[in-house]
């Protein structure tokens, strides 16, 4: 994201999804009862992503995305659109949500995605309502795999079928940059989920990005469903193998973590640009501008400013839309602070 013309010091961008607002948990309910046309489904669609784009803009973001708001939890509504699977109910129905509450499914024949993931034409109608740039996000093959049981399967096991997504993932982003896309960010918070090695991770990784002529953007966080993470929250084990990913930036965690491991920055800014997590989208609290200038603040201690984007930590999917709308306009009333100091 950063060393762009287009964007200025120290931009501000999102990790993908935008806080729904409440009517659209009401209007997705009617559409599961079938209540809803085909139009008043598309009508709702569109809507969302214009409020999505209007409140990121008008909070000042510089690079923005869609909102992901035609997508479910992340990865689920991939599944549809994919041949193979078969769904299975979730292992767990009562009780809070969870990692063992989501719907499951099972490979029974090798997958295949037809039609493709459909984030091209998410991407072509948010270009028509976006004035400011844009950003596609994509979820990695790992991460695309998820919600796919390892057992009973067509694959013999979760490496086999992460890499099944290699070339469905590379035809949708050879296909976003035909569309015009020029940020294009990777989701693979799930690396620790496959059962190989960080060289497994980091080829699956360059496969998938191979010949895409775009700005790619590697997304490592540690699970953000029901805003809880998944995995043990560090990442020196990624380094120093994860710089091998041909990737121009790392974006990463770090406000929920109270900042721990922020010395990875001077790794990363060593041969690629940092986008670093300063926003907590697990918490409540609202962050103050000169609160998340504190924390940049403390990002430009290991790597130099020109190499720096800033983002909440992950997505804004499990946090209401009033709070996303506060937290962004912390994020960029931060980034406005430092970059004023630095300025002189
Ligand atoms: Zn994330």
């Amino acid at each position: 994201m950063p060393n762009n013309s287009d964007l200025p010091l120290i931009p501000t961008s999102v990790v993908g999804s935008h806080g729904l607002p409440g009517w659209m948990y009401s209007a997705l309910e009617q559409t599961e009862l079938g209540v809803f046309g085909a139009t008043d489904e598309r009508e709702m669609y569109d809507d969302a992503v214009k409020l999505a784009i209007q409140d990121q803009e008008s909070a000042g973001i510089d690079l923005i995305t869609d909102g992901e708001m035609r997508r479910w939890k992340f990865v689920q509504s991939f599944y549809s659109r994919m041949s193979g699977l078969t769904l299975q109910d979730p292992l767990r129905k009562l009780g809070p949500e969870g990692y063992d509450s989501v719907p499951r499914y099972v490979a029974e024949e090798r997958i295949t995605v037809p039609e493709g993931l459909g984030i091209v034409s998410e991407f072509n109608y948010a270009q028509k309502q976006a004035s400011h740039a844009l950003k596609a996000t994509c979820p990695g093959p790992v991460t695309m795999s998820i919600h796919i049981r390892e057992r009973p399967s067509a694959y013999k096991n979760r490496l086999e079928l992460a890499n099944e997504f290699v070339g469905p993932i590379n035809a949708e982003l050879k296909a976003l940059v035909k569309a015009g896309a020029k940020y294009i960010q990777i989701d693979e918070p799930s690396h620790s989920i496959i059962g190989g090695t960080i060289d497994d991770y980091v080829d699956l990784f360059n496969r998938t990005v191979e010949g895409v002529d775009a700005r790619i953007g590697l997304h490592v966080c540690f699970g953000n469903l029901a805003s809880r993470p998944r995995f043990e929250r560090g990442y020196a084990d990624l380094f120093p193998k994860i710089m091998d990913v041909t990737a121009d930036e790392l974006v990463l965690e770090f406000a929920n973590r109270e900042l721990r491991d922020l010395d990875v920055c001077a790794q990363i800014t060593e041969g690629k640009d940092v986008v670093a997590g300063v926003v907590d989208v697990k918490s409540f609290h609202i962050e103050s501008a000169e609160e998340v200038a504190g924390k940049i603040n403390k990002v430009l201690e290991y790597s130099p400013a020109e190499k720096v984007g800033v983002v909440p930590d992950c997505g804004f999917f499990t946090v209401p839309r009033w709070l996303t709308v506060r937290k962004l306009q912390a994020l960029s009333g931060g980034a406005k602070i430092v970059r004023k100091e630095l300025a002189g």
